[in-house]
């Protein structure tokens, strides 16, 4: 009698807990990145770093020596499809063999090999540039990056607002619309990790913010989303921050001492208000900078033409104060 007693409280504790005690699937990142070189052709870099985040959940890097981008993607494993997210900065195959190394990762051989889902955080190109190593490959689909293909592919009626699926067999990846610093932007939260990837949305980095609107709604709308959801990891498409939260040179081959790849929900939680102080041009909150692109671009395009427009007067007045001074000799 006590061992059906017993019995009957342990089933009513489990299904109790079904769905709301489930625990997400743990991983590890204690991985140190590649750090790239100071001196990339004096000490040659692996080009790709594959680290086993679990046994069904790979993150690999592009070495900052293959492309001061250094871009991170992500493979996921379920048991009907695998998911790739991003395909990084080099198309070409003898510096980042990308579609050898996933396609080695995946279980199966042959006609029996698991079909791959190529997706994309964002369209700009160091998120995309490897995705002709995939095109040709049998089992595998890339979806293409431009707003049209991203809303018809994941079947969004209502852009930016709505979450669509990703199954990939006993393993669900939401997909939820974050434009703003690209108009296409997703990210993608995994059910059994808990991971969510940002892509270039969040991350521990230059925060590029092109629509300023478009980045605070997304803002608002992920952190409603996570608010009752746990979150083991927020993973982003770079890291361009040193471990005391300052921005290494833009286009730096030698990342030394590296923040650590995994923002947490805490951080996404506190993005709204971030963004919502973001002045559309330049603003610095603690380790993160915001800034448009364009209009910074354009700033400094129009700082230089000032300057040219300088010299030249300068030239000129000084040309011609010469040739009033020859005038005034003869
Ligand atoms: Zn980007
Ligand atoms: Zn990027």
């Amino acid at each position: 009698m006590k061992r059906l007693y017993r019995f009957l409280v342990a089933l009513s504790i489990t299904l109790a807990c079904v769905p709301a005690c489930a625990a997400p699937l743990p991983g590890s990142l204690d991985v140190h990145w590649n750090e790239g070189a100071a001196d990339c052709s004096k000490t040659p870099q692996p080009p790709l770093q594959v680290y086993h985040y679990n046994a069904q959940t790979f993150i690999l890097r592009e070495s900052p020596c293959a492309t001061f981008e250094a871009p991170f993607m992500y493979l996921l494993l379920g048991s009907t499809h695998a998911l790739l997210i991003d395909t990084g900065d080099v198309a070409d195959p003898k510096q980042v063999p990308l579609a050898q190394t996933v396609m080695a990762l995946l279980p199966g051989d042959g006609d029996a090999k698991l079909p791959l889902i190529v997706v994309h955080t964002h369209g700009h190109l160091d998120h995309r540039a490897g995705d002709p190593q995939f095109q040709s490959l049998p089992h595998v689909q890339v979806v293409g990056t431009d707003l049209e293909h991203v809303k018809q592919y994941f079947g969004f009626s209502d852009w930016p607002n709505g979450v669509s699926q990703i199954d990939l067999g006993d393993r669900i990846v939401d997909v939820l619309p974050t434009p703003g610093h690209y108009p296409s932007h997703v990210s993608y939260y995994d059910r059994n990790t808990a991971l969510l990837f940002s892509g270039d949305f969040f991350m521990p980095g230059r925060l590029i913010i092109d629509n300023t609107q478009d980045d605070v709604a997304s803002a608002q709308r992920i952190a409603d989303f996570i608010k009752n959801r746990p979150v083991s990891h927020v993973l982003g498409g770079h890291i361009e921050l040193d471990a005391d939260g300052n921005t290494f040179d833009f286009g730096s081959n030698y990342h030394p001492h590296e923040h650590v790849l995994e923002l947490t929900k805490q951080d996404l939680l506190g993005l709204p208000a971030m963004v919502a102080h973001f002045n559309g041009f330049y603003t610095q909150d603690g380790m993160y900078i915001m800034f448009n692109q364009f209009r910074v671009l354009g700033a400094e395009l129009a700082a230089i033409v000032l300057v040219l427009v300088a010299v030249v007067a300068v030239i000129w007045r000084y040309l011609r104060h010469r040739k009033r001074l020859r005038l005034a000799k003869t």
